[in-house]
This record gives structure tokens, C-alpha cells and sequence, in this order.
């Protein structure tokens, strides 16, 4: 016989579910059973619940489903403020050989400091495309994987890849580059090793060779076979720059989208990072195919990209989730700021005063996400049934007290506090702070991590 679910209920505080019809309850309740949210509505919890381990008074808060990263670096948490007045090309040349030095040391410290300071700001699903693996420094993914998994933070792990260095016409130098044959190889094994396909599961795995202008056509190709054959998601980078927009026309006689469609790479099984350089074809074939968007709205203007047309793109249906890249592109590596970012960016983009509104960006910053990484039916709304990944946000401080719209102070306001965040049932963060790392330890190694990684490539004596 199993035992009877531990129910957590949470009550009296302002909830936005992000369901299909957008529900929000001026004062509401939630009730967490297991691992499932067993009820949301208004007023407070049904009366006479079994097993009540916990009762959380939300006054004062609003609870939202737990944000949703689609894009991300972890690594690159290590190697935050260089290169800081250069465009993505310039930026990327001047990274490598610093990246290229990582070992496993390094990339469990930078997961660690990246998993921590997302889930402190209400992240419960992260994602890590990770495409940087030299020779010989150990098992990178696993590293990865043991860092969200000892947090309780949801993961996606892209199993990035680079095949086509300088010699062949590639941005990366030769030395920061695997083999065709191994990056499959390696790509095939995380999954085999990883992959939970379940409908709780805490570690997925995607294919994802890093972008037009560091892979080869055929590591395109094979991957998206690969992907198709063990049944898991497909992500790369996409029309990010004009550069790449210029790369693709003169290596390949055609722009970024059409390449990615003679190679596999439109689906509804894809979702890309960027997509800053589409003409409405582009869109149209995005919208056609329902091939996902990361939009990452700090990291474009910090590298001077441009401003993906995410309106436009909702209007003709694509999937949009949010990102907060690489944080040596983004140093704060916070995703709730994003969804703020990604508001005030596309009215400036459009010119159009609600081009898009809180309400749609707190939705890229969850379901959008979800459904994006292909676990909308488990994740990203506050329904019956699903996955309990919710965040309780403290709302009546002096940063976001006088904003009676608590959905607008959210996204509008400075970044809300987290009274408590559950990933499957299980709290994450509490009162501001994780309750499943150390802050300051982690704190700490990624500053030795740091400095380990700057005197090994040269960047200091
Ligand atoms: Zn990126």
C-alpha cells in the first residue's frame, strides 16, 4: 500500500495560473499533493484535507507557475564581464580560447553558480546547451547534471557540439572543435545515459550543435536524424546577427532559415535560440512548421544583435519562451528580469504601445517555455494534474506594495523577492534564499573556478 500523498496548501494570496484562459484569482489557493498540483481556485483551500503538512498565508503574495529557462550557457558563469564592448562574432573570438581551457571542476562550479542564482529568482525548469568539450577533462555533462539534480531544479541539457573550426571555414578555433563522429557519439551516449522521458522527469536531454557558423552541414544533418530517432528535442542558435545572416548566404547561397530546412531543423520537435533576423517568411515558415523560439532579450542588446520581432511572431503562432543566454553575454543570468526586458524591448522594436503586455510576458517566461522544450502538458500553468513547479512572489514590500495589479508589478516592478519555490512538490528556495545549496559556498568556488580558469588560459599572471 502507498502512503497517502503529503498535501502543501497555499492560500490567500493573488494567483495567475497561465491556464488557456488566462485565469487569475484576486485571492486564491493552490493545493499540492505529492508531486501534482490536486487543486487551484479562488478563496481558500477546500476544508477537511487529508495529510496537511504545511499551510503557507500568501497574503501579501502572488503566486505564478515556476519561470522557465530555454536558454542558456552554464559554463560561461565563470567567465562573466569580458569582452564586454564587442559584437557577437568579435565577442566570440575573443572567448574561445578561454572556453576551450574548461575542465569538470570548472563546469560543475559554473552550473552550480548558474542553477543557483536562476532558481533564487524563481526559475524551476532550467536548460544548459553546452557545446564546449575539450579533450580529456572528464565527464562535462554529468557534472552538469549532478549539479540541477542536487539543487531539485528541473533540467533540459542540450548536448551542444562544434565540428567546423577555422581550417573549414568556421568561427572557432581549430582546437576548440570535436570530430563529426565524436560529437554524435557523445551526443547519442548522454542520452542513452540521461534521457527521462517520463512525464515527471527532472533531466531531459536535446541535440544541439551550436550554430551555421561552427557545425557542419552534415553534423546538422546527423543530429537532427540522431534526435529523431531517440525521440528528443532539437536546439541550436539561430539568425542572430546580420554576420550570421551574411555567413549562411555566402557558404551556403541562402539565409539561416531555409539552411536549417534543408538540414532538418524546422519542427515542431526544434526550438532555436535568438531568431533576431527574420523576414516575415521566415516567421511564416517558423509559424507553418511550429518550430520553437528562445527569445533572450539582454544578451541581443548587450551584443548589439538587434530585436527579435517576438509580436509578429506570436501573431502567426510561433512558440515563444524566454531566455537568459550565456551569462558572459548576460552577467546577471536572472530570468525574471527578462520578462521585463522582453516587454520594454519589443515596444521599442515595434513602436506599438502594447505590442506586448504583462500578462503575454509572463506567459513566455512559463508556458511559453514549457511548451517550447515539449513539457506544456506537465509544466508551465497552475492546473489540476500537472507537475507542482510554483513560485510564491512577496509582493508587499516597499518595491511593489503600491501596485495593485500584482501581475504588472511583477513583470513592471524591480525583481520580486521568492517567499517559496517547489520543484515537484519540494521547496527550493524559502524566505530569499535556496534551500538546497549554499549560497555563499557556491559563491566562493565560482570565484576560485574563475580565477583557476583565467590563470590556466592566460588571462592573468
Ligand atoms: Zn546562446
Amino acid at each position: 500500500m502507498t502512503a497517502p500523498a503529503e498535501r502543501i496548501v497555499i492560500e490567500k494570496c493573488a494567483v495567475a495560473t497561465v491556464d488557456a484562459d488566462d485565469t487569475e484569482y484576486p485571492a486564491g489557493h493552490v493545493v499540492v499533493a505529492g508531486d501534482r498540483i490536486e487543486s487551484v481556485g479562488p478563496g481558500p483551500a477546500p476544508a477537511g484535507l487529508d495529510g496537511v503538512v504545511r499551510r503557507v498565508d500568501g497574503t501579501g503574495h502572488l503566486l505564478t507557475p515556476g519561470l522557465v529557462n530555454t536558454h542558456h550557457h552554464f559554463y560561461q558563469w565563470i567567465t562573466r564581464g569580458l569582452a564586454t564592448d564587442h559584437n557577437l562574432f568579435d565577442w566570440l573570438v575573443a572567448l574561445y580560447p578561454t572556453w576551450a581551457r574548461i575542465d569538470e571542476a570548472m563546469t560543475h562550479a559554473a552550473a552550480q553558480g548558474s542553477l543557483a542564482m536562476m532558481a533564487r529568482g524563481g526559475v524551476t525548469t532550467a536548460m544548459d546547451h553546452h557545446y564546449v568539450f575539450p579533450r580529456g577533462t572528464g565527464d562535462l555533462s554529468g557534472s552538469i547534471i549532478r549539479a540541477a539534480a542536487a539543487m531539485g531544479v528541473r533540467l533540459t541539457l542540450a548536448r551542444g557540439s562544434m565540428d567546423r573550426g577555422e581550417s573549414d571555414g568556421g568561427l572557432p578555433p581549430d582546437f576548440a572543435v570535436e570530430t563529426l563522429d565524436d560529437a554524435l557519439a557523445a551526443t547519442e551516449e548522454t542520452i542513452d545515459k540521461h534521457h527521462d522521458a517520463s512525464f515527471g522527469a527532472m533531466t531531459q536531454i536535446a541535440v544541439a550543435p551550436c550554430s551555421p557558423f561552427s557545425v557542419s552541414t552534415e553534423l546538422l544533418r546527423q543530429g537532427a536524424e540522431l534526435a529523431r530517432r531517440k525521440g528528443v528535442r532539437l536546439h541550436t542558435h539561430g539568425s542572430e546577427t546580420v554576420e550570421e545572416e551574411q555567413f549562411c548566404r555566402e557558404l551556403f547561397g541562402m539565409g539561416p532559415t531555409d539552411y536549417f530546412e534543408s538540414t532538418g531543423w524546422l519542427g515542431e520537435d526544434v526550438w532555436m535560440a535568438h531568431c533576431v533576423h527574420m523576414a516575415d517568411p521566415d516567421i511564416a515558415a517558423f509559424a507553418r512548421t511550429r518550430t520553437g523560439v528562445a527569445h533572450c532579450p539582454s544578451s541581443n542588446a548587450r551584443l548589439a544583435a538587434g530585436i527579435a520581432r517576438v509580436p509578429d511572431m506570436l501573431a502567426a503562432g510561433v512558440p515563444v519562451g524566454l531566455g537568459v543566454d550565456g551569462t558572459a553575454s548576460n552577467e546577471s543570468g536572472e530570468l525574471h528580469t527578462e520578462l521585463r526586458n522582453a516587454l520594454l524591448i519589443n515596444r521599442l522594436g515595434s513602436h506599438r504601445e502594447a505590442a506586448l503586455t504583462a500578462r503575454q510576458a509572463l506567459r513566455l517566461g512559463t508556458y511559453g517555455g514549457a511548451r517550447v522544450l515539449g513539457r506544456a502538458e506537465a509544466i508551465g500553468s497552475l492546473e489540476a494534474g500537472k507537475l507542482a513547479d510554483l513560485v510564491l512572489w512577496r509582493m508587499d514590500t516597499l518595491a511593489h506594495a503600491s501596485i495593485a495589479d500584482t501581475v504588472a508589478a511583477l513583470v513592471l516592478g524591480a525583481a520580486a523577492p521568492v517567499t517559496l519555490s517547489l520543484v515537484n512538490g519540494r521547496p527550493v528556495v524559502e524566505d530569499g534564499r535556496l534551500v538546497t545549496a549554499d549560497e555563499d559556498a557556491i559563491a566562493r568556488a565560482t570565484r576560485d573556478e574563475a580565477r583557476r580558469l583565467a590563470r590556466i588560459a592566460g588571462l592573468t599572471g
